[in-house]
C-alpha cells in the first residue's frame, strides 16, 4: 500500500507522479472549465483524509483547497482575506462566479474517527462552518460569493450538503444514482436563491459525490484505512499534491495563531509516534512548501524567502514547545509551482543538528 511507504524521497516520488497527472490533465481542466467556469474553493481541515478532488471525481485543479486545523477560518484574520479576496476578485475579472465549501468532517461509524481539531465534536465542527459561512453572507452579500456548508464524512467519504437556510441537509450517501435533472432538482431546493449557473456547475461535483460513495460501499475497505497513521507536518501552501490518507497534517499559513496550529500539528505527530501508530524509524518529515505562479518575478523570489522563512519559524516552534519531536524530524522546503504542481527542493535534511538549550 502506498501509504505505508514513508521518507523524503517518497514525497518528492509522490510529487512528481502528481505533477505529471496535473500536466496530463491541462486539456480535461480547460475543457472542463469551459463548461463550468465558475470558481470552486474549499476551506477545510488539514486532516489528510479530505481529498475533495477524489471524493467528487473532479479533474485536479478545479477545486481551490485552503487547509487550517479543524478547517477553521475567519475572514478577519489579514493574511486570509487578503489571500481570499484575491481569488475572488481575480474570479469577478473573468467574469466568474465564486463557491465556496465551508466544510467541517466526522465519521458516521465511530466519533473518535472525527476531527481531532474539534476534540471530535462534530456539532462545534458544524457550527464554527455556519458561522464561517454567515460571515461570507455579510462581507459578500448574496450573489458574489457563494458558501456552502458542507459536512465530510470519512468513512464512506460522502459529503453531507446543508441548505442555505441552515435547517435541511442532505446526507449524499443516502442519495442512490439519480439523474442529472433530479440532482438539479435537489439542489435548487435547497439553494433557492443560488444562480442557476453555480447550480448547474455545482451538480457533476454532487454527482461525483454519489458515484464516489458506491465504489466506496463495493471497495468494502477496512476502517483501519481511516485511524490517523501521520508522519508528515506540512506546513504552507501548494500541497494538493499531497492528499493520500494517513500521510499529512497541514497548517496553512493563515492563520495568526500560526505558531499554536504548528505546534498542535506537532503534538498529534508526536502522539501519533508514542501511541505506537507510526514508525519514526522510517522517517518523520516536517515540510515547508510555497506557492508561485509567476517564475519569472519576484513572485517566485518571494516565494522562496517564505519558505525558508516558515520552515525555521515551524523548526523553532516544535523545538520550543514539542522537542521530543525533534530527533525524529527530517526537512524538507521547497516551493510548488501552481502551474504544474512541481515541488522545487530549496533543502533537504535527514536529520537536526543536535541544539543545546
Ligand atoms: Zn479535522
Amino acid at each position: 500500500m502506498l501509504h505505508s511507504s514513508h521518507g523524503i524521497d517518497y514525497l518528492l516520488d509522490l510529487n512528481a507522479r502528481h505533477a505529471q497527472d496535473f500536466i496530463d490533465l491541462a486539456t480535461e481542466r480547460r475543457r472542463y472549465r469551459g463548461e463550468h467556469p465558475t470558481e470552486i474553493a474549499a476551506l477545510k481541515c488539514m486532516d489528510g483524509r479530505l481529498n475533495l478532488p477524489v471524493m467528487t471525481q473532479t479533474a485536479l485543479g478545479i477545486i481551490q483547497p485552503y487547509r487550517n486545523l479543524g478547517g477553521k477560518f475567519e475572514l478577519g484574520w489579514p493574511f486570509f482575506q487578503a489571500t481570499l479576496d484575491q481569488w475572488v476578485q481575480y474570479s469577478i475579472s473573468r467574469g466568474r462566479h465564486c463557491m465556496v465549501f465551508v466544510t467541517y468532517h466526522f465519521a458516521r461509524g465511530d466519533v473518535h474517527r472525527g476531527c481531532r481539531g474539534f476534540n471530535y465534536d462534530t456539532d462545534a465542527a458544524r457550527d464554527t462552518a455556519i458561522k464561517l459561512k454567515d460571515q461570507f453572507d455579510r462581507v459578500y452579500g448574496k450573489g458574489a460569493v457563494i458558501p456552502i456548508v458542507c459536512g465530510i464524512e470519512t468513512d464512506l467519504e460522502a459529503l453531507i450538503l446543508h441548505g442555505e437556510d441552515d435547517q435541511r441537509s442532505v446526507d449524499l450517501a443516502n442519495i442512490r444514482e439519480t439523474s442529472q435533472l433530479e440532482l438539479f432538482e435537489l439542489l435548487r431546493s435547497l439553494y433557492p436563491s443560488m444562480p442557476e449557473k453555480i447550480v448547474s456547475d455545482l451538480t457533476p461535483l454532487v454527482h461525483g459525490n454519489i458515484r464516489h460513495v458506491s465504489e466506496i460501499r463495493a471497495s468494502n475497505r477496512a476502517i483501519e484505512d481511516a485511524e490517523h497513521k501521520e508522519w508528515v507536518l506540512g506546513v504552507g501552501r501548494g500541497f494538493d499534491w499531497l492528499h493520500v490518507i494517513n500521510t499529512a497534517f497541514i497548517v496553512g499559513p493563515f492563520d495568526p495563531h500560526l505558531s499554536v496550529a504548528i505546534e498542535t500539528a506537532a503534538n498529534l505527530l508526536k502522539g501519533n509516534i508514542d501511541e505506537g501508530r507510526v514508525d519514526p524509524s522510517k522517517g518523520i518529515v516536517l515540510l515547508t512548501s510555497s506557492a508561485y505562479r509567476d517564475a519569472a518575478g519576484a513572485e517566485y523570489r518571494l516565494s522562496r524567502e517564505k519558505a525558508s522563512f516558515l520552515s525555521k519559524f515551524s523548526l523553532d516552534i516544535i523545538k520550543d514547545r514539542v522537542p521530543g519531536l525533534v530527533p525524529h524530524l527530517q526537512i524538507l522546503t521547497g516551493l510548488t509551482d501552481l502551474n504544474t504542481r512541481k515541488f522545487e527542493v530549496l533543502e533537504r535534511h535527514c536529520d537536526i543538528p543536535v541544539f543545546t538549550a
